[in-house]
Order: C-alpha cells, then structure tokens, then sequence
C-alpha cells in the first residue's frame, strides 16, 4: 500500500504522513532508500528525537538538513561496513594524507638540493668588461 503525499520515512514505517511530519522536510518520497539506511541503523525514533533536537535547539533549516545527510551518509558506511563504518573511510584518507605528505617532503628535498646545487655552480653570466 502506498500513501500518496507522504514523506519516505511514513511510508517505510505506513504511516499516515501528517503536516507536522518531522521526517517531511528530509526525507522526501522520492529517496526512500535514504530513510531506510537511517532507520536500519538508528531507528526511525532516534532520529526523530534528533531532528527535534536540533529544531529546538534553533539550528537553521540548511544545519538541520546538513545533519540529516551526514546521518545519512554516516548510515550508509555503517551498512557498508558493519565493523568500521565511516571510520575505514576516515582511516584510508588518513594514509591517503599521510602518504602525500610523505610524498610532499620528498619533493620539497630535492627542491632544495637543486637549488643549493644551483648556489655553487657559476652562473652563465658574463661579467662586464672593466672600463
Ligand atoms: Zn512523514
């Protein structure tokens, strides 16, 4: 059954969507995956009370929906990888960073060997003739 009108989260759970819906203005019907991933992993009531939370808290419309795609995106690598969730993410950029930094000094030391190679060899200027 399908309930026209209402928001990914009321239909996953069916239930009526309600104008006061706090799922409405994240989760759109269109995505329903969206809200299933949340719902797996946090439950539709934690995320409910987290949306109320912010709303109390008086965060901006644009926060609140920043909040729900990071729970969002953070529940997607949580069902990815059930065992590290975003941290394997986290953890490969964090070689990723290390590795170019690595990678960074590096250059940088051959930038500055080439140029103390540059400061003792003579210059191919030709100096003026003396008057
Ligand atoms: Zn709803």
């Amino acid at each position: 059954m399908v309930i026209s009108g209402s928001c990914a989260a009321c239909r996953h759970r069916r239930k009526r969507c309600k104008p006061n819906c706090v799922f409405k203005a994240y989760f759109p019907a269109d995505n329903p995956q969206k809200f299933a991933d949340i719902h797996k992993v946090l439950g539709a009531r934690k995320v409910g009370e987290f949306i109320e939370s912010l709303q109390a808290s008086h965060y901006s419309q644009s926060q609140c929906q920043e909040a729900i795609e990071s729970l969002s995106y953070e529940s997607s690598c949580r069902i990815n990888d059930p065992v590290f969730g975003i941290v394997s993410l986290l953890c490969a950029l964090e070689a990723d960073l290390h590795k170019f930094k690595n990678q960074l000094d590096i250059v940088n030391k051959e930038i500055e060997a080439l140029q103390a190679t540059d400061a003792v060899l003579p210059t191919n200027q030709v100096a003026a003739p003396e008057a």
